[in-house]
């Protein structure tokens, strides 16, 4: 798959009117890095850590997960890596950390939640991290924030360690990015201020739906009731991308949908500047892109909106048979 597309590897995402869509790619292992010259991604917009905290029969120690980071920043050669914290929970559970018994795992104690409530772990990490980008840039998100005072708690933490870095004597990135996924609706109406102040937004576009159809997305049988091109949610994600572009907020998107061609077209069309995918959509995405005039596509989904549709997937899968 990856050579079918190398001919577009080295081009931008420029669709037929001329806007540019930022191609980047989701990992978690050492293993993925190589796929980031293969794919032709601009950075990794999504490096899921918990992956590597999942393979293992014991709890990391923190020497051993600064070089871990340090190699994977290495392997990126320069190229941007956003860490997304530990996203760990009842049904991601470590070997090493006790099982909560919860009835609902996925709206239960984890990611974030668990960080703030356990911080050792979230200190270690961030200290890692730190250590591990020293005197080079540094992008850090955290998952499943559902309100800014847990936004704000992390960033304490973050300052924490910095300090704790600068009194040790060690090298501080040269540039520390820290930002939030969005990935419950309750953020996406957070104050303007929370907007303002955020470094930058990742719309976890898996979770988010989940929680806006209120629909397990695990569960095959409620799942697939609930399109992502849903006008509902498309709307949602229609108001994020105004409120970024209102307060300046870099704003992307790392859900699966990201890496699927027709839902990449329209995420694109309704303003997403900047997608994170499976390194194998990327050639396809990109060229689905090139292929399209996100204006007259945009003008397509709001038309759909307009006439009453429930899901815009066929007006767009009309006009991209007629015009792709
Ligand atoms: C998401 O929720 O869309 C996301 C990118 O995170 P994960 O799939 O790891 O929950
Ligand atoms: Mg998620």
């Amino acid at each position: 798959a990856l050579e079918r597309y190398a001919s577009i590897r080295d081009k931008a995402a420029c669709s037929r009117d001329g806007v540019t869509v930022g191609m980047h790619m989701n990992a978690g292992l050492m293993a993925d890095l190589p796929s980031l010259a293969g794919s032709g991604a601009e950075g990794v917009g999504l490096f899921r850590t918990e992956l590597q905290f999942l393979v293992r029969t014991k709890m990391p120690r923190r020497g051993e997960l600064s070089a871990l980071y340090a190699r994977v920043l290495d392997a990126a050669q320069g190229k941007r890596v956003v860490f997304r914290t530990l996203d760990i929970g009842s049904d991601k559970v470590l070997p090493y950390m006790t099982a909560q018994d919860e009835p609902n795992p996925a709206m239960g104690w984890r990611a974030i939640r668990v960080g703030l409530d356990k911080p050792g772990i979230m200190r270690m990490q961030l200290q890692a991290l730190l250590r591990a980008a020293a005197g080079r840039p540094l992008a850090v998100m955290f998952p499943f924030v559902a309100q800014r005072e847990e936004y704000d708690a992390a960033c304490a933490e973050m300052n924490k360690a910095l300090e704790r870095e600068r009194i040790l004597g060690h090298a501080l990135p040269e540039v520390l990015e820290v930002g939030a996924m969005l990935e419950t609706p309750s953020l996406a109406f957070a104050p303007d201020k929370f907007f303002r102040d955020v470094g930058f937004l990742s719309i976890g576009g898996n979770d988010l739906k989940q929680f806006f159809f209120a629909a397990d997305r695990e569960n095959e049988r409620v799942r697939k009731r609930y399109d992502t091109l849903n006008v509902s949610f498309l709307s949602l994600i229609e108001q994020i991308v105004e409120r970024c572009a209102a307060t300046d907020t870099p704003l992307s998107f790392c859900g699966e949908d990201a890496g699927r061609p027709v839902e990449a077209l329209c995420l694109a069309a309704i303003g997403l500047r900047c997608l994170s995918m499976r390194p194998a959509s990327i050639g396809p995405v990109k060229n689905a892109i090139m292929r399209t005039d996100l204006a007259e596509l945009r003008a397509v989904i709001h038309a759909a909106r307009e006439r009453g549709d429930q899901s815009v997937r066929p007006a767009v899968v009309e006009y991209l048979r007629d015009n792709g």
